[in-house]
């Protein structure tokens, strides 16, 4: 793209008119698509807008995946002082992924995944998870997180998963938050009590749609052996890798922040034309700005409930075929949060991951996490913390084609690619129910092949830049063996 200017191997610019220092993380061999520059060129006029309100829109980098999104791309990190931007956290708060180590060999597994795959099926769309939650958990989730669930008691269902959880499942060097801790959780009143007492919870547990996802992998290929044996990492080793995020809670905290700062705009501030509304960390703002960062908690905190009810489901389908499984949190990270300071600096990454350098609790740098897409291989890596890079790395390989526009390809190979790769879905395209209903199966095929590799960019390069570009090293390569789609 002509409008990028590029620095070194590993770094382009964005030269803009508002003198915002905007860098992109990519090498020569990374595709940048001109409608993600295009979007970008609007993001940065909240500069002026931050200006008129009298803060400042101090910088932005983007990642190595980055790719259009709706108003700011998906890869992207922004740091603004003395204001918030809700929109530039991305819908689903607290999107993340979370990757454990188990004590089985993929040998071990792989000839037990045809009942693997028909266990998985029943759990987590047959009835089979039936995880059960009284009020008091669900309001422990949502105010403190992790914590505030285990320590409303064990709850029951998920197959005697929760005999499964372990000390380390709250070790602070393995999440990179496992709660945020708020006083309230009164915007989600309707879900903390639904169902009366304990009920069978309809929403937790659910992978949600589209490229989120319950993966079970094997260590392929080791880069870093130190830091692999220190994560519980050997060659052949299976690991499963779960991609969730807040579902319907995250979609209701996002609205109250569009509220919030829509009632708090400032007089004489024009509604700016990119429609990207920020809020002012102002006293006079405290109320509001605080109704919605509660809200962003509570929905945060139910995305890191989710991500461990998930790997419990997963674990329980892989002791239900090879017996007794230890599975140990490599780590659980967030992708779309934002990190405020006392300083009155804000932080937002909308689709990018923190990468930390090696610090007291993670002396091999905060652990990576980069999926590749389904079918494909994933990686591992270790963040060197890099400032340049807001200290941020990217969540996955990135969609190369927009969605809505990827079906490429016949029902044929996409039956063929979901067989070998053991793609497991809601609907089972071979269940003798299905033969006929032509509009059933071709609504369901539609929407897969928008998730096909081919409408990714390849992780490799995207991999090797963060690499040159000292934003993360790699530890270890990971292939699929079966992946379970919302
Ligand atoms: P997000 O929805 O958070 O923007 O995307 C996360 C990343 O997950 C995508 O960029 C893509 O690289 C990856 N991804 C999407 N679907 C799958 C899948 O089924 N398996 C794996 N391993 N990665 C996926
Ligand atoms: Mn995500
Ligand atoms: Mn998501």
């Amino acid at each position: 793209d002509p409008r990028l200017a590029r620095t070194d191997d590993s770094w382009l610019t964005l030269p803009n008119p508002h003198g915002v220092p905007v860098e992109i993380c990519a090498a020569p061999d990374v595709p940048i698509e001109s409608a993600v520059v295009d979007e970008l060129l609007t993001v940065v006029e909240t500069a002026a807008t931050l200006d008129a309100m009298g803060a400042r829109l101090d910088r932005v980098v983007c990642t190595p995946d980055f790719h259009k999104g709706a108003g700011i791309p998906i890869g992207t990190v922004l740091q603004t002082t003395g204001a918030l931007i809700p929109q530039a956290v991305g819908n689903d708060i607290n999107c993340g992924m979370r990757v454990e180590a188990t004590s089985l060999t993929v040998d071990r597994v792989r000839p037990h995944l045809d009942r693997l795959e028909q266990h998985l099926r029943h759990l987590f769309f047959e009835g089979g998870r039936r995880i059960g939650l009284t009020p008091a958990h669900r309001e422990g989730l949502l105010r403190d997180g992790l914590p505030g669930l285990l320590s409303a008691g064990v709850p029951s269902g998920a197959e005697g998963a929760w005999a499964q959880v372990r000390p380390d499942d709250l070790a602070p060097d393995n999440l990179h938050a496992a709660g945020h801790p708020v006083a309230s959780a009164a915007g989600f009143d309707d879900w903390i009590t639904s169902g009366g007492g304990t009920s069978y919870d309809s929403i937790i547990g659910s992978v949600g749609g589209g490229n989120h996802f319950a993966e079970l992998q094997y260590v392929s290929e080791i880069h870093d052996g130190a830091a692999a044996y220190a994560w519980g990492l050997a060659p052949g080793r299976v690991v499963l890798m779960v991609h969730t995020g807040s579902l319907s809670l995250g979609h209701q905290a996002n609205s109250t922040g569009q509220d919030q700062a829509r009632a708090l705009w400032p007089r004489g501030v024009p509604m700016p034309r990119n429609r990207i509304l920020p809020m002012l960390l102002t006293d006079e703002g405290s109320a509001r700005i605080g109704k919605y960062l509660t809200a962003f908690a509570n929905a945060a905190n139910f995305a890191i409930g989710n991500r461990f009810f998930l790997a419990l489901m997963m674990r329980a389908g892989l002791a239900a075929v090879a017996g007794q499984v230890d599975s140990r949190l490599v780590y659980e990270s967030p992708h779309n949060l934002l990190w405020p300071s006392p300083d009155g600096t804000v932080v937002h990454r909308k689709g990018a991951t923190p990468a930390a350098g090696p610090g007291d609790t993670t002396p091999w740098g905060e652990p990576v996490i980069v999926p590749g897409s389904m079918g494909a291989p994933s990686h591992l890596l270790r963040g060197l913390g890099n400032p340049r890079a807001l200290q941020s790395a990217c969540h996955g390989a990135g969609r190369s084609v927009p969605r809505g526009s990827a079906s490429r390809g016949s029902d044929a190979e996409l039956d063929a690619f979901l067989d070998e790769f053991r793609v497991v879905t809601p609907l089972n395209h071979r269940d003798p129910a299905l033969a006929g209903r032509r509009d059933i199966l071709d609504a369901w095929r539609r929407d897969l092949k928008q998730e096909a590799p081919w409408a990714y960019k390849e992780v490799g390069p995207v991999v090797r830049t963060l690499e040159t570009a000292g934003v993360a090293t790699p530890v270890a390569e990971l292939r699929p063996l079966l992946t379970v789609k919302g």
